[in-house]
């Protein structure tokens, strides 16, 4: 059984949850503060966390932060519990590194809904099969050779760097900062416009799998799972 560990100080919300999440198969945890929460992740790391921002003790922030620089919880996907729009830039962008998030008030069905997604996709590694095929996008990883419909798209070093890169976390929105730090590197001192100069420039090459890119206006971009 898939364990899900709920760190939430609201308490109502965290046994609503808690108690969808097992009506859906799932086991459920509760810790009610940030610093417990984190040291419940470390001593047993379940299978995704579900993060609430505002908490005393440790911010939700900074536990995303911790449980991605562990070894034992780097890998463990991460819904942010959000209710602070102007937050979310920062929560899914690479300064934290939730693997999405919510916002507060939201519907608990669409909670579950969003679980299974990041389970999902947390079982099923991109990087490990050879080949990749996403609509009429198809990518050789080994062999660094993408194709649409059948023929081979030529790309630069960084437009195949920034396509593997949303691929691999396709259905997830990506910040324009975080891809810069990502793709480009930490130190690359360029504005987030480079971004956008290089996204339009994929999608022209990729033709009728361009689409597939979106954009999500002020936000930044999300290739569409199939
Ligand atoms: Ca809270």
């Amino acid at each position: 059984m898939q364990r899900i560990l709920i760190i939430e100080d609201e308490r109502d919300l965290a046994e609503l949850l808690a108690f969808n999440l097992q009506q859906a198969g799932f086991a459920a945890t509760m810790v009610h503060d940030g610093a417990a929460g984190l040291a419940e992740a470390l001593a047993h790391p379940p299978d995704l966390v579900i993060l609430d921002l505002m908490l005393p003790g440790l911010l939700g922030t900074e536990v995303c932060r911790r449980l991605r620089q562990e070894r034992m919880t780097s890998g463990v996907p991460v819904l942010m519990l959000t209710a602070r729009g102007e937050e979310l830039d920062r929560v899914v962008g690479f300064e934290v590194g939730a693997d999405d998030y919510v916002v507060k008030p939201f519907s608990v069905r669409e909670v579950v809904l969003r679980v299974k997604a990041l389970l999902r996709r947390s079982g099923e590694n991109p990087t490990d099969s050879t080949g990749l095929q996403i609509g009429p996008l198809q990518i050789d990883i080994d062999r660094h050779r993408v194709t649409v419909d059948g023929a081979v798209i030529e790309l630069t070093t960084l437009e195949y760097k920034l396509l593997l890169t949303l691929v691999e976390r396709r259905g997830r929105v990506q910040t324009r900062d975080g891809l810069l730090q990502d793709v480009w590197g930490y130190n690359y001192a360029g504005d987030t416009r480079t971004v956008d100069t290089h996204i339009t420039r994929l999608r022209t090459k990729l033709g009728s799998a361009g689409g597939l890119i979106r954009t999500l206006r002020g936000f930044g971009y999300k290739l569409e799972e199939e």
